[in-house]
Parts: structure tokens; sequence; C-alpha cells
């Protein structure tokens, strides 16, 4: 009997559950796929001369795609280098998110800025998101409609920034991207393919402030990215964040 092709976006979703699926199957006992690396880049003749990005924030900024925004002061749409090769993608924004429009800039964005430091990096070479762009209320998960209805903005800015590697920071983050149930202990430290990316899971940042023990392991799974992305790990950078400025 003849079948019809499958393509598009649902041919897309089925090759990314098949690579993550390979990927669990290799983690059980067989080796890693080695692939070249470029030189990491947050070059700006990769920047699109239109500037979609801020074409795409202009058209969210009175999004009512969810309930979320009913408690919105601000919609925090990411910020960062939008020709930069690493992603970081978080849950959602909290208070003080919401409050400067910004992402990461509360107690767990400090550390994050302190990861990226030790990355050799700033904040400004790296793309910072999130899976929904409007604060839960009291800062609870975000419900799954309100991700599914969500996750289309952030699909496009990943289609416009192209990164090579993905942090995903969290259970959420990973769960949605991944599209695997598993918590984030079990998930953490491999990669993952998401849209033909590289994808690592890691603990969030605030999991970090409220069990300091998992910075070692966050830090463990960094400089797997950073080996991704052909960035030097040396010196003072072996041992992460500092310890003394949490
Ligand atoms: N936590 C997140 O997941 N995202 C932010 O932007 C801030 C805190």
């Amino acid at each position: 009997m003849a079948r019809e092709a499958v393509t598009g976006p649902e041919a897309e979703d089925l090759t990314t559950q098949l690579a993550n699926w390979l990927r669990l199957v290799e983690l059980s006992g067989t080796g890693e796929v080695v692939m070249a690396k470029p030189a990491f880049s947050t070059a700006v003749e990769r920047a699109p001369s239109e500037d979609p990005l801020t074409s795409l924030k202009e058209s969210l900024l009175d999004c009512r795609g969810c309930g979320l925004y009913k408690g919105r002061t601000n919609l925090v749409f990411g910020e960062g280098n939008p020709a930069s090769d690493l992603m970081f993608i978080g849950e959602g924004p909290g208070a003080d998110e919401d409050r400067t429009g910004k992402p990461f800039v509360g107690r767990a964005g400090a550390l994050l800025t302190r990861i990226i430091q030790a990355m050799g990096l700033e904040r400004d070479d790296v793309y910072i998101a999130n899976i929904v762009k409007c604060r839960p209320p009291g800062n609870r998960d975000p419900e799954p409609d309100e991700i599914a209805g969500c996750l289309p903005n952030l699909e496009k800015q990943i289609d416009i920034i192209k990164p090579r590697v993905i942090c995903a920071l969290g259970r959420v983050a990973t769960q949605t991207l991944v599209g695997v149930r598993s918590g984030i202990t079990a998930l953490r430290g491999r990669f993952f393919e998401y849209r033909g990316i590289r994808l690592m899971p890691t603990f969030h940042p605030a999991a970090c402030l409220r069990q300091p023990s998992n910075k070692r392991l966050v830090w463990e799974d960094i400089k797997k990215v950073m080996k991704e992305l052909g960035l030097p790990i040396r010196g003072v950078m072996r041992n992460g964040p500092s310890k003394n400025r949490n």
C-alpha cells in the first residue's frame, strides 16, 4: 500500500523525537557521536539586516495568546546577541523580570550572569529567553495551555537566532523543548536534538540557589556546552563561577 510522505513541521517533530530517542538509547551504552565544531560566533554578519527579532517583539507587546497577559507589567521577550551561537532558555519571568521587561535579572539571573562570565563570555554575547514571556502568578509553573500558546513565539525567535547550542535551564524548559517527561536530574548533562540544534539541559539557577551542590553539576554541563562551541576551558574557569559571590 502506498504511503503519503510526511513533510513540514510533522516531519520535523518526528525527526526530533527519533533523534532524542536514539540519544536515550545511546546513553544506555553506545558511544557518542563526535561532530566537527566551527569557532564560536557572535558575528554581526549573521544578524539579518531587517531585524526580524525587533519585529517579532513588537508584534507581541499586546499579546493575549493566553491568560498570563492579565497579570503582566511587561512582556519579557528576551535579550542578547541575535547572532549568538548560544541561547539560554528558562521557564518564565519572575517578579523582577516582569517589572523590568528583561530576562533573568533577579537572584537567579545574577547566578546565570556569573555562569556566563565563567564561560569567558558576557550576557551580551549570548541570547537569553524563556518558554513563556509573561509572568505566571506567584511564580508558579506555566500551565500546558500557556506553554502551548507561547511556544510558537520562542520557536520563531530560535529560527531567527539560529544558535548552534541551546542550554535549557530547568525541568519546564527541558521537558517542553525535548518533549520528554523525565525529571531534570535524569535529563541534565547530555545533549539532545531540538530542531537540528544541540540542546543541553541543566539545572535552573534557582535550583542552584536552593541547593548549592547543584552548581558543580551545572558547571559540568556548561563545560560540555563550551566544548561543543569550541570555547577554551582553562585555569580558574575549571571550577566554575565563584562560590563567594552567591
Ligand atoms: N526564571 C526564569 O526561568 N526566567 C527568568 O527570566 C527569570 C527567572
